[in-house]
């Protein structure tokens, strides 16, 4: 007798709000810039508190395509990894930043598949300087992540302000 497939369970999604470099799962998520070497937001803080040695590493790296991801270790964060990924500048929706915005989710996945990683935090990427609309930005992650296939168990979405975690936690369907 031949068994219906059986459904691959994704990753228990969590949503909290804080600075994502005091994060302790096994790979943290940064919001970065084409150049990787640093700049502001979340990655002047990851930069800050990882230290220098990040800089130098990634000076090797030579930068990341929007919508690519690049891994690093993570120096002197709690995280075993950070994983560098470049969103997509918001030009009104119809540059395909929505595509770009998923391949980062997606990318950052197959990153941490690399390495092993079971559990990975991400920022609200492209929701800052780069001026993503945070409710479009938080359903193409969200989308995102319960669609990629990867070995991570835990995804948590680290808000910046408690309205991003609204706009978080009534798309991953629990309040609070
Ligand atoms: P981008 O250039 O991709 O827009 P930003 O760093 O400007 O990146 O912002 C991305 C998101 O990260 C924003 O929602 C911002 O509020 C948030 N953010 C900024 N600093 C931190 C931090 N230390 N931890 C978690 N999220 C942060």
């Amino acid at each position: 007798m031949t068994r219906p497939p059986q459904p691959v369970p994704g990753p228990e999604l969590q949503v909290t709000v804080g600075d994502i470099t005091d994060e302790d799962l096994d790979a943290i998520v940064n919001a970065a810039n084409t150049s990787l070497l640093g700049g502001s937001g979340v990655d002047g803080a990851i930069h800050s508190a990882a230290g220098p040695e990040l800089l130098e590493f990634c000076r090797g790296l030579g930068g990341c395509g929007t919508g690519q991801a690049k891994l690093t270790p993570a120096f002197a964060l709690r995280s075993k990894w950070i994983i560098h990924t470049v969103g997509p500048i918001w030009q009104g929706g119809d540059q395909g930043e929505p595509e770009l915005l998923e391949s980062c989710y997606r990318q950052s996945l197959a990153r941490a598949d690399e390495v092993g990683a079971l559990s990975i935090a991400f920022p609200a990427i492209s929701t800052g300087v780069y001026g993503y609309p945070v409710d479009l930005a938080a359903a193409v992650a969200v989308e995102a992540v319960r669609s990629t296939r990867s070995d991570v168990q835990t995804v948590r979405f680290v808000c910046f302000d408690h309205a991003t975690r609204a706009v978080y936690d009534s798309l991953v369907g629990h309040a609070g």
